[in-house]
């Protein structure tokens, strides 16, 4: 997909505005990627309309690749909907924390809430599993099994009773026993059915859940998203567990859960063993659904691109008299989020012929250099004639960093020099910037 989206974005080099006849081309590729990713055609739609949106008047930053740089707005918009952070379960102000678990069978209910109730064990929180699911002969004995294995207690009433009495006994249990928190499993039917919704609104009234936890099989593709949307018009649910990760699905079920229901997505199962839960994490999912294993590494390169962009704002503002130290600590710093001092100085043309020694040394400088900026109060970070007047102030840095006061006096010096010349420039190519690392 990157490289189809690079392709399509091509075309707007040159172009300083992104238009919405340019760029339909590249939605194209994203409508693509993410049907195939098995997102419910609905969902597509919508979420294209934000990239659109998005995208649209966004300015083409001069420098940057425009593919990636529209890769990033894809990215962005997807993590934007999915809900940009983790977001934890629910918690009672009085305890027990209640936990209903919901969805069809088969997807993973009860596996999950034993999942869950290890994942809090380990948080030191303790946990009661209450087995409501009398329909399935196995069912309570699967509960059963799996609480002996993680060493959390089961309740149950055999397979006679009713399960919203169930619901309501275990909770009451719960608080007996003084449980941090109880989740109760529930049953599923292979399809949306009355009975299975009315009986789970019933127990949902018994016991008034602190959240209501729908479990997704992450490979019912483009059903996800019918399945949320009766699920919370019916039940209310305040969140999704998107389970069985661990295969080659491609996620775009958490795109449609998140954004028919408006309810996050709080875990993710990957895997059959009780271990394999984690928390749903916005970013990897985005990574996931557009298949690009290394979208994130695609992502930091424009990124980084975008802040060379930002320098060369900055060298707009070294031909004004109002470059200062402060300024100058700003595009030192970021050079460095960017890569070495040596990646970046060859990248700057008639530099790649440097040697690895002088690249060296004008990293040590670099050091150096930032090491008394640092020492500087604002005062003379933003006014370096009180430097080059008063030699107790130099000494002072001089003292502040570990360094000479002749070095300080040399980077004064310099700075007043550099920035004297770059104004008398004005526009255009600045050959040999002075002697001043950094620049
Ligand atoms: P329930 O009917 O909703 O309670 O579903 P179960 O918890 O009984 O799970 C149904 C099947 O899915 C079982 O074979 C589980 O081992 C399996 N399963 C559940 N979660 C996952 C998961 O995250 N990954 C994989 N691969 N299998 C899972
Ligand atoms: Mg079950």
């Amino acid at each position: 997909l990157a490289e189809r989206l690079e392709d399509a974005w091509k075309k707007l080099r040159g172009q300083d505005k992104i238009t919405p006849s340019n760029i339909q081309d590249a939605l194209q590729e994203v409508r693509r990627a993410l049907l195939s990713a098995d997102v419910n055609l609905q969902v597509v739609k919508n979420f294209i309309a934000d990239v659109e949106k998005a995208a649209v008047g966004a300015e083409v930053i001069s420098g940057v690749n425009p593919g990636q740089q529209f890769i990033k707005i894809v990215y962005d918009e997807l993590v934007k909907v999915m809900g940009e952070s983790n977001v934890p379960l629910a918690q009672a102000k009085t305890v027990p924390t209640v936990i209903l678990m919901a969805g069809l069978q088969g997807t993973g209910k009860t596996t999950a809430t034993a999942k869950l109730a290890l994942y809090l064990r380990k948080e030191n929180r303790s946990c009661l599993m209450v087995a409501t699911d009398v329909y399935r002969p196995a069912a309570i004995d699967q509960l059963i099994t799996l609480g002996k294995q993680i060493e959390v207690p089961v309740f149950e009433l055999g397979s006679q009773a009713n399960p919203v009495d169930i619901a309501t006994q275990g909770l009451a249990k719960a608080k007996e026993m003084g449980m941090d928190t109880v989740i109760i499993d529930t049953a599923g039917r292979l399809q949306i059915d009355e009975e299975m919704m009315v009986e789970l609104a019933r127990i949902k009234k018994a016991v008034n859940p602190n959240d209501t936890l729908l479990v997704v099989d992450a490979m019912t593709g483009q059903e996800a998203a019918n399945l949320s949307r009766t699920f919370h018009e019916q039940i209310g649910i305040t969140g999704a567990i998107l389970t069985k990760l661990d295969g080659d699905t491609r996620g775009g079920a958490a795109l449609s859960v998140r954004q028919i229901s408006g309810q996050p997505i709080k875990f993710i199962g990957v895997g059959e063993k009780v271990e394999a839960l984690q928390p749903f994490y916005p970013e990897r999912m985005a990574s996931r659904i557009l298949n690009m294993g290394d979208v994130l590494t695609l992502v930091e390169k424009a990124q980084e691109e975008i802040d060379i962009a930002d320098v060369e704002k900055m060298q707009s503002k070294i031909m004004t008299a109002q470059f200062d130290f402060n300024d100058f600590l700003k595009q030192m710093r970021l050079m460095k989020n960017m890569g070495s001092f040596g990646s970046i100085l060859k990248m700057i043309p008639g530099m790649n012929k440097l040697s690895n020694l002088d690249i060296e040394k004008g990293e040590t400088e670099l050091k150096k250099t930032e090491a008394m900026i640092s020492s500087m109060t604002l005062e003379e970070r933003q006014n370096p004639d009180l430097l080059a007047k008063s030699p107790s102030r130099r000494r002072r840095i001089a003292k502040g960093s570990g360094h000479v006061e002749t070095e300080v006096g040399k980077l004064v010096t310099n700075f007043t020099r550099m920035r004297g010349m770059m104004q008398q420039m004005g526009q255009g190519n600045m050959p040999g910037m002075g002697g001043m690392p950094g620049m």
